[in-house]
């Protein structure tokens, strides 16, 4: 198979512009329904719900998802277990086709997908089509990186006295615990890359967006998946989160999401529990804590252009969005101005109308990114606020884009907001520029806008990140162009929409036969 990376909509088109309405408006009479989880194929709807609520109008409820108790997660994982003996032996090319069943019904099911997200997420149109393109690949690499290691490794010494094979086996059971930041792609691509690669899962959406998690599950289930190989389950984390982590059944843990819960799940899976028969593998895509330095002789518009784009957009809600911005002294001033006119040209139309600045999550967030703000307009010694600082919560959650100036010493620059928060450093050389760019326990994504070769390549060799950009913005990574994932308290680095990452949910037997 070869792989073409799918493409967006047109948002222009006015057929494109049709059909999106039309969806929106068949979104708006099916919100506010009961969602529920699902075993084995099996609907259970629960008196005890949890509203996910639109976060640009936080009186509109989305779907009120059923709570699952820890005993219907014993079931769920029974369910995958009864799956998973089946599954194994199903050969990739069959897998593969279900697969391909599923992509067609997501293109068919698009402008419902992207109305969903948008309502639930609050992310603009451009934002949640880009993420359709981003699961459609995500599915498609996962298909070709399961079906290249299907015959396992062709460099073992062939003998005239013995066969000898090594081949990848599928791991077992696994739970997928996804964010609410990309509810389709992420959530899709942590589900699909272990199924093709021969296991069953859960998959557990963030209880911000699982209306959308459940739509995607919806088109899994109809596109042939058999009962229970993927079980859709909602829950409080308090009930359910750390029971599942912790459960002994489960072989692997397929985490994205923040370090704080990332760190807590790889300790809970490190416990081995009564009747567990394995190390639990955890995979786990965390935050991000982004530099862009702008070097002496950068090109200044394209630079704040970066900039904005990779700080604001989505709300700063990306992981890879960036949020530490160094610049050389010499340019420091023009290049702010320069943001501050890009920043104010932000349009703040509604998401459904693709407005560039929407709301952000929930009220958790808002509080996060708003104590910060507050922090930066107290603390003058190390922070100097440049533009925005207002933020809004009567009708949806809405923080303006912010800028400040910031000292070294500002947890503005050092801790993750995940939200429109970018704090910018003036230093005197670039080698201090590269050295405070270190300067975090992160390592995800980061970038340099520079046109000295020498300086380019400094930072290849020094700046440590998984996603180095030079000249262009921090997010935005394409599969199969930029393969994505972090070092350090980012993750487990293992670049999503590729077969390495399929990789990781299998493990290679060798396999001798003398004669
Ligand atoms: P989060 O609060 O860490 O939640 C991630 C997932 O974990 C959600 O499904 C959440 O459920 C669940 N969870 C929370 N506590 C749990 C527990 N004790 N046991 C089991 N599951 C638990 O992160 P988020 O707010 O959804 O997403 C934002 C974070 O994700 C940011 O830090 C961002 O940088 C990171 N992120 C990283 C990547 C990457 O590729 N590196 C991509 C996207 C996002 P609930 O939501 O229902 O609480």
């Amino acid at each position: 198979m070869e792989f073409k990376n799918d493409v967006e909509l047109d948002l222009t088109n006015e057929e494109v512009k049709h059909n999106l309405s039309q969806a929106f408006k068949r979104v708006s009479l099916e919100m506010g329904q009961k969602i529920p989880f699902v075993i084995n194929g099996k609907k259970i709807y629960k008196d005890e719900t949890k509203d996910s609520v639109n976060p640009a109008d936080k009186k509109e409820v989305v779907g009120k998802l059923s709570l699952a108790t820890q005993s219907d997660i014993d079931q769920a994982i029974k369910s995958c277990q009864q799956a998973f003996a089946d599954w194994k032996f199903v050969s990739v090319s069959k897998r593969n086709e279900i697969a391909e069943n599923l992509v067609k019904l997501i293109q068919q099911n698009r402008y419902e997908l992207i109305a969903w997200i948008v309502t639930e997420s609050g992310k603009n149109i451009s934002e949640a089509d880009g993420e359709i393109s981003e699961l459609v690949d995500f599915i498609h690499s996962y298909m070709i990186g399961a079906d290249e290691l299907k015959s396992g490794l062709d460099y073992l010494i062939p003998s005239s006295v013995e066969d000898r094979e090594a081949r990848y086996l599928p791991l077992g059971v696994g739970v997928a615990i996804a964010p609410w930041n990309f509810p389709a792609s992420i959530l899709g691509g942590m589900v699909m890359g272990p199924v093709l690669a021969g296991n069953a899962m859960l998959m557990k959406p963030s209880n911000d967006t699982g209306v959308v998690g459940y739509k995607l599950f919806e088109l899994m289930e109809s596109a042939g998946f058999p009962d229970g190989l993927i079980n859709f389950v909602t829950g409080e984390n308090e009930e359910i989160g750390d029971y599942v982590v912790s459960h002994p059944q489960i072989r692997f843990i397929n985490f994205t999401g923040s370090m704080s819960v990332g760190l807590h799940i790889n300790q809970l899976a490190a416990v081995t529990q009564l009747g567990q028969k394995w190390i639990k593998r955890v995979v786990t895509e965390m935050g991000g804590k982004n530099a862009i330095i702008v070097d002496s002789d950068a090109d200044l518009d394209k630079a704040a252009t970066g900039i904005v784009q990779s700080a604001f957009l989505m709300q700063g809600q990306k992981c890879s969005a960036g949020s530490r911005l160094i610049v050389l002294n010499s340019v420091y001033d023009k290049l702010i101005d320069k943001i501050k006119a890009k920043m104010k040209k932000l349009s703040n139309k509604p998401a459904y109308e693709n407005g560039d600045i929407g709301p952000v999550i929930a009220q958790r967030a808002f509080d996060k990114i708003k104590s910060y703000i507050d922090y930066g307009k107290n603390d003058s010694q190390n922070n100097t606020l440049l533009e925005g600082g207002n933020y809004d919560e009567s009708t949806g959650w809405f923080i303006e884009p912010t800028l400040f100036e910031v000292t070294e010493k500002s947890k503005i620059f050092h801790e993750e907001i995940f939200g429109p928060v970018l704090g910018a450093l003036k230093v005197d050389t670039y080698e201090k520029a590269l050295s405070l760019a270190n300067d975090t326990i992160y390592g995800l994504t980061g970038a340099v806008y520079s046109n000295n070769e020498s300086h380019i390549q400094e930072a290849i060799d020094k700046f440590y990140v998984g996603n180095l950009y030079f000249n262009r913005k921090t997010t935005g990574a394409v599969v199969y162009q930029h393969p994505f994932g972090g070092f350090n308290m980012s993750g487990t680095d293992c670049k999503t929409g590729t077969t390495n990452y399929v990789q990781q949910f299998l493990e290679l037997q060798s396999v001798t036969r003398s004669y």
